[in-house]
């Protein structure tokens, strides 16, 4: 080693160099915007895309829009859901979802199910907090979807229309909106589309 090196070695032993050299990236940073946020006293504002707890929705009239037709539990790929459909026997041919179950534990937020809806009665939501020490309440039933669903409706159809499955037009709501009516008592026309 040149004397010049050897100079500069302990001058730099001498001098604490590695730390005042480490220092400066902190005193960098100490000027930055911080990126962080003080969970859960501030909360980021999540895009509409954002994939949170499923929930089960209504029409406009609070009919179930979910006609147990099994379609998502065929989707699913961590088979997580579980459907139990009946005939309405008020409405022939009308079936409806007596029981609905998932499990929220073996989700993996995919969003095949929602895709694969045909009524849109399946969407996903914002809400994300809902760990628990119990287990077995993130078995999601019926109830529990359809009030994830009204609590967070807003929410729910903005996801619909940020993944182009509902959109935010009259005659797609007129369609949506035909589709659960009665076969005996039509109380609505038929949608322009279909007259
Ligand atoms: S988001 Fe995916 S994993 Fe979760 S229930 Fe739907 S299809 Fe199954
Ligand atoms: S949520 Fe949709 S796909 Fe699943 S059973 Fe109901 S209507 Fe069918």
């Amino acid at each position: 080693m040149s004397v010049a090196a050897l100079t500069k070695q302990i001058l730099q032993a001498a001098l604490f160099y590695e730390i005042w050299d480490a220092m400066k990236v902190t005193f960098k940073h100490m000027f930055h915007k911080p990126m962080t946020f003080q969970y859960p006293r501030e909360q980021r504002t999540l895009p509409d895309t954002h994939r949170g707890a499923l929930a089960l929705l209504r029409y406009d009239d609070h009919q179930e829009r979910c006609v147990g037709c099994d379609l998502c539990e065929a989707a699913c790929p961590s088979r997580c859901i579980k459907v139990i459909s009946l005939e309405d026997p008020a409405r022939p041919l009308q079936r409806f979802a007596s029981e609905f179950y998932i499990d929220i534990t073996k989700c993996i937020f995919c969003g095949y199910c929602v895709e694969a809806c045909p009524v849109n009665a399946l969407a996903m939501t914002k809400m994300y907090e809902f760990s628990t020490h119990d287990k077995r309440t993130l078995l999601f039933d019926k109830k529990r979807l359809y009030e994830i669903g009204e609590r967070h409706l807003d929410d729910a159809k903005k996801y619909l229309y940020a993944h182009n499955q509902e959109q935010n037009v009259e005659e797609s709501r007129e369609y949506r909106y035909y589709f659960p009516q009665s076969v005996l008592k039509s109380t609505q026309p038929p949608p322009k589309h279909l007259s």
